[in-house]
């Protein structure tokens, strides 16, 4: 069995956390020699909403998908990761993580965690949803300390 991790996909809320989940990507990249892909997923308005909102919600959408990239884009470059390795992606965090970790061929997953307990980790994060059922290893950077 091959204990070195070959391509780690780091999933990325673009908080300030990033940066601290980055850098454990960016030891384990230069241990491992590894090839490291980012994601950040967008969430639907409609999908967080339904049909609550009695308005068109596709102009703020716009708006949130131009800024995420621009600030997806802004983490890549800094961690030298090329472009076609920087994913954009809509739905649940969760779920498209774990397609896109399959689509690619990760072998780690690499997530912030908050280190959440009682209520809140009954409630759940991403990070849990992300170890359940992962095609891969994980790896969940404590974060928010
Ligand atoms: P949370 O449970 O929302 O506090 O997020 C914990 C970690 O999950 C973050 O540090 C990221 O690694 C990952 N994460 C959360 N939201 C997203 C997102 N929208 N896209 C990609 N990764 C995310």
């Amino acid at each position: 069995m091959n204990a070195a991790f070959n391509h780690i996909l780091i999933a990325v809320d673009l908080t300030e956390d990033a940066h601290h989940v980055a850098d454990k990507a960016c030891a384990l990249r230069s241990a491992f020699s590894s090839q490291l892909s980012c994601t950040h997923v967008i969430e639907p308005l409609s999908l967080a909403y339904g049909g609550d909102v009695p308005m068109d919600l596709s102009t703020i959408q716009d708006q949130l998908q131009e800024t995420a990239r621009i600030q997806l884009d802004e983490f890549a470059e800094r961690l030298n990761i090329p472009v076609e390795q920087r994913h954009l992606v809509f739905g649940r965090p969760e779920t498209e993580i774990h397609g896109l970790a399959e689509e690619i061929n990760a072998d780690l997953i690499v997530v912030g965690s908050h280190g959440r307990h009682g209520l809140a980790l009954l409630l759940g994060s991403t990070a849990n949803g992300v170890l359940q059922g992962s095609p891969c290893d994980v790896l969940a950077v404590r974060v928010g300390e």
